[in-house]
């Protein structure tokens, strides 16, 4: 005979979580959470990495408003890394100026006022340097303005002997007391033979820590958005993470539609060996595949097989794992060895954010539901039901699929003709709602409120909770509104 494992797949729709005693407000809860070991998040949403959902623009504003975009990697490696650099040219502080202007010390103060007014600087600050970039002295306001348009910049610059510099790698908070102390609008940074390599400037920097505290979002060392990419698995996908890596992706996803499995194992001890990037693995829905995983150095396990809202996995193999039954399986281990999970899939209300989390998710990925916004790459799809609407498309729609050799690998399927791929996955459109705050506002509303019900002041708090009622079709009905005709 064979068997049927006792534990009941259980999804958001059949849950409910229990309240609890609180002592928090929903405007006083913290949603800070992570999205793997060391990348931290201001709010616990990620942006799914599907060619209708995140390309550089969703990117872009998910990690302005304090989440996480992850590139999706239905296009060459190239591309992608074009996408991730975009993402990373968007600083909103700046720190070091990297490869500062500089001048020659035979350049006249007329030839550099001239060069400030065609190239519309505002500052005036420029290390003066050798044809091998070695730093000879600097000139800034105050040199300039007892000088005539003559006179060279070698004449009037404040000499190396005399300068205080600091070398490459000077974090910008050691720069910034630096130049507090010798009361300096710049200081040069330079490398071990005196090259120049950038500039700390206290204006810049008073703008950048202050706004870093203050800031929405978190940034990477250099003051930059954080990014992710998705990456497949064996030699293409260690050659396409070197790319990524070096356009400067700040966490690695290994995207597969079944992370349990020897290719995903391989590819995850190649990375970890290979890269200082954070690796997330994913999908899984088990603690076998957890603990697998997490043994084999994942920082960030993504959970979900075949609950998206484009999927049809399940109808189509046979197998699969209900969302809550997954989540809360795979987070006994994961709760216990500190690396987060997120889950992927299914979530299609604000309160399937803050039941996810209950069952142990440290953040959520979504499809559908950002797939609605502005931000999202998806064409708007002309209607005549006077409504808009915008494309959204499971990566193992046979439309996508082929589209792309890379989006038909998630699915195992990248050497087969068109009329011989079996999708998982369907094509459809999603309705338009606008800009990507509001609908991330409407659902973090959702999270905090929840948060606010269970008595949960952190994500980390609510995370343990893990207390539901299982409800039964009547108590569905009645969570919904009922018996009134709705305007
Ligand atoms: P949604 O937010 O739309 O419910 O789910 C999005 C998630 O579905 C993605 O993050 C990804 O894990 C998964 N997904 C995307 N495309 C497909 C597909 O074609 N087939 C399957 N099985 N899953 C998909």
């Amino acid at each position: 005979m064979g068997t049927i494992v006792e534990t009941e797949g259980l999804t958001f729709d059949d849950v409910l979580l229990i309240p609890g005693f609180s002592s928090v407000m929903p405007n006083q809860v913290e949603i800070r959470s992570r999205f793997s070991k060391k990348i931290e998040l201001k709010i616990p949403i990620v942006s799914s990495p599907m060619d209708t959902v995140t390309e550089w623009e969703m990117a872009v504003r998910m990690a302005e408003l304090g989440g996480i975009g992850i590139i999706h990697r239905a296009m060459t490696a190239e591309k992608q890394a074009e996408h991730i650099s975009r993402v990373k040219r968007r600083a909103s502080v700046r720190y070091m100026r990297e490869k500062p202007t500089c001048f020659r010390p035979d350049v006249t103060v007329g030839e550099v006022f001239k060069f400030r007014t065609d190239h519309e600087l505002s500052y005036s600050s420029f290390p003066i340097t050798d044809d091998n970039n070695k730093l000879l002295g600097i000139v800034t306001s105050s040199n300039f303005a007892n000088s005539n348009n003559k006179q060279t910049l070698g004449e009037i610059m404040k000499p190396r002997q005399e300068l205080t510099v600091v070398n490459e790698g000077t974090s910008p908070r050691e720069a910034y007391a630096i130049l507090k102390r010798i009361d300096k609008k710049v200081v040069p940074v330079v490398n071990q033979n005196d090259q120049v390599v950038g500039i700390y400037a206290s204006k810049d920097l008073n703008e950048a820590l202050a706004e870093r505290i203050t800031n929405q979002s978190y940034l990477d060392a250099k003051g930059r958005y954080q990014v992710g990419g998705a990456i497949g698995t064996g030699e293409e996908a260690l050659e396409r993470a070197k790319t990524l890596v070096n356009a400067g992706v700040d966490v690695l996803v290994i995207d597969t539609a079944h992370g349990h499995s020897k290719p995903v194992f391989d590819t995850l001890l190649k990375l970890k060996k290979t890269f200082l990037a954070d690796i997330v693995v994913g999908n899984i829905s088990t603690s076998d595949a957890a603990r697998d995983l997490i043994h084999r150095g994942a920082d960030g396990l993504r959970v979900g097989m075949g609950p998206g809202s484009i999927c049809t996995t399940r109808v189509v193999t046979g197998v699969g794992r209900a969302q809550i039954t997954a989540l809360l399986e795979c987070s006994t281990i994961s709760l216990k060895e500190d690396v987060p999970i997120i889950a992927d899939g299914g979530i299609r209300y604000p309160g399937d954010i803050t039941k996810a989390i209950g069952a142990g998710a440290s953040s959520v990925m979504l499809g559908n539901l950002l797939a609605r916004a502005n931000e999202a790459p998806g064409e708007s799809v002309p209607s005549s039901d006077g409504r808009q609407y915008k494309k959204y498309r499971g990566m193992g729609s046979k439309e996508a699929m082929k589209a792309s050799r890379e989006a038909a690998a998630r699915y195992l399927q990248n050497n087969e003709p068109a009329e011989k791929m079996v999708p998982e996955g369907v094509p459809g459109k999603v309705l338009s709602e606008g800009p990507l705050e509001n609908i991330l506002f409407q659902l973090t509303g959702g999270l905090r409120a929840g948060m606010g019900y269970t008595g949960s002041p952190t994500i980390s708090d609510l995370q343990k909770w893990r207390r539901f009622d299982r409800i039964t079709h009547a108590g569905k009905i009645e969570s919904s509104p009922h018996d009134i005709y709705m305007e």
